[in-house]
């Protein structure tokens, strides 16, 4: 095997699961952000590989591949050719025509499914790849944890209802729940911001960690559990050109709920208002601020598409709804306000009800006057500086009201959005229905990060002397360790090869010119769970069973070995 662990501690290494896979012998570093798969990184790598496969397959999905590597055209219909960012890897052929190396594949999907399906009958689908997606992040850290180039089991649901859509992101949510549990890794599912996936409701599987990179909130008493980046904006870069112009507007009289949506709807039909930004969003939040008293306000849920129907509008305004939201001043869990010189920006904070991903107007400040602007998922104050508003432990919690928030950390192993029919429009995927009439099929797209899943089992499974695998994934079996030089090496191997006939996975360490201590501190950095050391007590007929989590260690006569660990 090729095999060659580190006693120094790597430089490189920021965070202990890159430190241990690199000294353990997993990983290599190959390029800035990419990383080598050693024999034994393999091993581990395609076993989590194979349990999200199983875990996939058994909800109905079936594995395609598409390439990395893709033409323009595609990103530029759905708009992500630019939406996407520097983290966008592109080139050109010698041609000249422009490519991308696929930070995702939603498009390719939607065309697929354009190209191939033609009937209400070929409904639901459920579609997946295991394969490298590239992206060219600002910062790639920590090993695999943030690569430029990584492993990403990415699904894809269609469905013709929405209705469909729930029952496949639930499917897909209850897979990941058995996915992560056979990993061993103990997550937290929190509601997510949609970021450049687009679509609406969103969820995340955050594997507990101190070294995660996203903060999430979690009520000490209910279930409620959110990305601090779905809980509140974090201050973006934002350029003063990227906002909509405000419009100051006279406040009518009795600022009744109707009379200001209408206001806002008004400037958001004849274009002052940038509602265009919305429309990929769930829900739209009113936020209306009575003139002379600063502490009054109205914010509202409601479900937003490219205009706000009234009618539904109204419907949504059920007083229940207004009443939890009436008084600022009392529900500063709900909303907080930053009060600025020129105008009051608002930060939306969490409702159960609401899901994130919601747009913000804000409300000047001038007596007599109302001023809204909107701008998908961020918020500003009039004068268009950011404010950030963040959320603290301690925080009542939005949903119970009773438990306090308590702030922790992960990494974000899992990912499920219900895109909606974002893509499906951009590339006019149409079916015939039941009823002789066209359907646009409404989309689901689902991520788990398999490359990323390595390391993160690695930072929740490890102590001080090295790597401490969950039996699912760990590269073997049984390591067996053959300590001596007075025939200790023949009968492990013949050990090894009995254990490998009853169908275990066996790693040998049948490295004669090292000493049995460095033997056994490589097995424990290795973190195989069962170790089988075949050393002095041969001579009596025993060899040692040593459990690397318990730190058992007991001697079996060496006949009995097979027996004990089948
Ligand atoms: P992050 O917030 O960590 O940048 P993301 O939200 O951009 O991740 P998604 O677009 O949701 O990522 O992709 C699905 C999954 O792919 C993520 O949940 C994560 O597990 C994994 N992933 C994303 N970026 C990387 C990366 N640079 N290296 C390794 N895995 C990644
Ligand atoms: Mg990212
Ligand atoms: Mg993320
Ligand atoms: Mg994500």
């Amino acid at each position: 095997m090729l095999l060659r662990t580190l006693r120094e501690e790597p430089a490189e290494a920021e965070v202990p699961s890159h430190r241990l896979l690199l000294r353990a012998g997993y990983i290599r570093r190959a390029a800035p952000g990419g990383y080598t798969w050693l024999p034994l990184g393999k091993l581990v790598l395609d076993r989590i590989t194979a349990i999200v496969r199983a875990e996939m397959t058994a909800i109905g999905g079936q594995e395609v591949s598409f390439p990395a590597l893709l033409p323009r055209e595609p990103y530029d219909v759905s708009g992500r050719w630019t939406d996407y960012g520097d983290d966008l890897f592109t080139l050109k052929d010698r041609r000249g025509a422009e490519l991308l190396l696929a930070p995702t594949h939603e498009e390719m999907f939607a065309l697929l499914v354009r190209d191939m399906t033609s009937s209400y009958r070929d409904f639901p689908l459920i579609l997946f790849q295991v394969q490298t997606k590239f992206r060219d992040e600002a910062r790639p850290r920590a090993g695999l944890l943030r690569g430029r180039e990584f492993l990403m089991k990415d699904a894809y649901s269609f469905d013709l209802s929405d209705a469909g859509l729930a029952d496949s992101y639930a499917r897909h949510r209850e897979a990941y729940q058995r996915i992560f549990a056979r990993l061993g890794l103990s997550h937290t599912i929190v509601a997510a911001m949609s970021g450049a996936m687009g679509g609406s409701a969103s969820e995340e599987f955050l594997a507990l960690a101190d070294v995660g990179e996203d903060t999430f909130v979690a009520c000490t008493t209910c279930d409620y559990a959110a990305n601090t980046e779905a809980v509140v904006t974090p201050v973006p870069a934002v350029a003063q050109r990227e906002h909509p112009p405000l419009t100051v507007h006279d406040t009518p009289a009795t600022p009744t709920i109707t009379a200001l949506v209408e206001l806002a709807n008004e400037q958001a039909l004849d274009g002052r208002t940038d509602w265009s930004a919305a429309d990929t969003l769930k829900n739209v939040v009113v936020t209306v601020h009575h003139p002379g008293r600063e502490d009054s306000l109205l914010v509202v849920g409601v479900p937003g598409d490219r205009e706000v129907d009234l009618k539904r509008l109204d419907a949504a305004l059920s007083p229940a709804t207004v009443t939890l939201f009436d008084d600022f001043a009392a529900r500063p869990d709900l909303v907080r306000g930053y009060l600025g010189p020129q105008g009051l920006a608002l930060r939306y904070l969490a409702d159960p009800r609401v899901a994130p991903g919601t747009a913000w107007l804000t409300g000047a400040n001038q007596p007599g006057k109302h001023a809204t602007s909107v701008v998908a998922g961020r918020d500003f104050t009039p004068d268009g500086t950011v404010e950030a508003a963040e959320v603290r432990a301690g925080d009542p919690c939005p949903a119970c009201g009773s438990g306090e928030l308590a702030v922790r950390r992960g990494i974000e192993i899992g990912h499920i959005f219900q895109l909606g029919r974002r893509y499906t429009e951009a590339f006019a995927v149409d079916v015939l229905g039941a009823d002789g009439k066209p359907v646009r099929p409404t989309m689901g797209s689902y991520g788990v990060g398999v490359s990323r899943a390595v390391a993160a089992v690695a930072e929740q499974h490890h102590d001080e002397r090295g790597l401490l695998w969950p039996d699912e994934v760990a590269p073997a079996d049984v390591h067996v360790v053959a300590a001596g030089k007075d025939g200790q090496l023949g009968t492990a191997e013949a050990l090894s090869a009995e254990l490998v006939s009853r169908g275990l996975r066996v790693l040998l360490d049948d490295r004669q010119q090292l000493s049995a201590g460095v033997k056994f501190t490589d097995a424990e950095l290795i973190g195989v769970r069962r170790i089988v050391v075949v050393g002095r007590r041969l001579a009596e007929g025993y060899a040692e069973i040593r459990d690397r989590r318990t730190g058992e260690r007991h001697d079996v006569p060496v006949t009995d070995v097979v027996r004990v660990m089948t």
